[in-house]
């Protein structure tokens, strides 16, 4: 089997699994209790918010524990629109290619009355930092842009975008949840006041995450109860999987060059042996990505046929992101950045892990190459293409 889907979930690492399992059978103590195994606990917590934020340039009173991704995208969100609105501040500005954990919060918030602004992806999948310059108003209290897309993995200018926020004096969120372990960050040097990420995109368990917060930016509580994480977050500490995050985002960080320049290499002999299919095309900036990923569009075929010929044939790919994979709406990513839907429709998302061979490379691009020209075969609307009746687009 080959698992080129790490965008969508990675498999844990060895030493985030001995820790999460260590850590659930030895420590089970609550991490609010006086005796000494709650104590132990709290000092596991406590260390792991310290490695973690070491990574990102943060402090540990800087990061508050998640359930995942989604929640630290909401809970950035929700906090800055409040903070907003107390000083009459109601405009946010983000892209139309975010994550729905972003999309479907702003959405909330426009029924609440705040104004947004999704501003337009160019072509090559990146924003741009002169038009966030340019849409920024008096009223706007928040930006948030993602700082590499789940799909076509393009990396956006965050260090560009973070000085403009910081001199327009507005807050500025990243969804980071695919760039936390695979690319080095630093909140400082970037100009970030929020940042989300999530476990289970660099080899950590699925279920826990950390949104970074600025010293002073104070966080809305999206679950009510006890005190814990400084009353920013309520409901014991899953400490197992804080622990556990904590270890793969150190295994991680420790070989992110290494990893980067090894999958680079393995994703440029895919986007060259890929690319050579006819009436194909890559999505997104050839440079400009995350060193695992390759997203194309095959014109004439559907993306879904491919991935389930591609699954018989032992290869795990996606067609876009997880989340809206069993909806029959193209991915809202490709429509961003100009493909038109019957384009959209055949695309592929190969996102390959460290453990990848170059026998698999060249498997998979022999496989998808086979899969692409077996569906055109009986595809009408390829068919279509080859006679003229239609005209190609790619
Ligand atoms: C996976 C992902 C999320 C959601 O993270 P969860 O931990 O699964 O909730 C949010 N944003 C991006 C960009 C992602 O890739």
């Amino acid at each position: 089997m080959i698992y080129a889907d790490n965008a969508a979930t990675t498999r844990m690492s060895d030493g985030a699994l001995d820790t999460f399992v260590t850590l659930a059978k030895e420590t089970y103590g609550n991490p609010s209790s006086l005796y000494s195994i709650g104590q132990r606990a709290k000092e596991v917590l406590e260390k792991a918010r310290e490695d973690i934020a070491a990574v990102i340039g943060a402090g540990p009173r800087e990061i508050t524990f998640t359930s995942g991704g989604s929640e630290a995208d909401n809970q950035a969100i929700l906090s800055a629109a409040a903070l907003g609105e107390r000083k009459g501040k109601k405009h946010i500005l983000s892209s139309a290619f975010e994550h729905h954990a972003v999309l479907h919060t702003l959405e909330k918030l426009k029924k609440q009355g705040f104004e947004v602004t999704l501003l337009d992806v160019h072509e090559d999948g990146l924003v741009r930092p002169e038009e966030v310059a340019r849409a920024i108003r008096e009223d706007t209290c928040l930006v948030t842009i993602m700082y590499a897309n789940n799909e076509i993995g393009t990396i956006q200018p965050i260090r560009e975008i973070g000085a403009i926020c910081r001199e327009r004096g507005v807050l500025f969120h990243t969804d980071a949840v695919q760039a936390v372990g695979h690319l080095p960050i630093d909140v400082e040097a970037e100009n970030i006041d929020l940042l989300s990420a999530s476990a289970h995109k660099f080899h950590g368990p699925k279920g826990v995450g950390f949104l970074y917060a600025r010293k002073g930016t104070l966080l809305t509580s999206l679950i009510e109860g006890g005190a814990q994480e400084r009353g920013k977050r309520a409901g014991t500490e899953n400490l197992p999987g804080i622990a556990s995050m904590a270890k793969a985002l150190q295994e991680a960080s420790q070989s992110m060059e290494r990893n980067a320049e090894y999958l680079t290499s393995k994703r440029d002999r895919l986007i060259a042996g890929l690319g050579a299919i006819p009436h194909s095309a890559l999505n997104g900036d050839a440079v400009r990505r995350l060193p695992g990923n390759v997203s194309f569009c095959f014109e004439g075929i559907e993306g879904e046929s491919l991935l389930l010929l591609l699954d018989d044939k032992g290869i795990q790919a996606s067609s876009g992101s997880a989340c809206t994979s069993g909806s029959l709406d193209p991915s809202h990513v490709l429509l961003a950045i100009g493909r038109v839907h019957d384009v959209a429709h055949g695309s592929l998302r190969l996102t390959i892990g460290e453990d990848i061979t170059d026998e698999e490379v060249e498997t998979i691009i022999r496989s998808v190459a086979e899969t692409v020209e077996y569906l055109r075969s009986f595809s009408p609307v390829w068919r279509d293409l080859m006679s003229g009746k239609s005209s190609f687009i790619l």
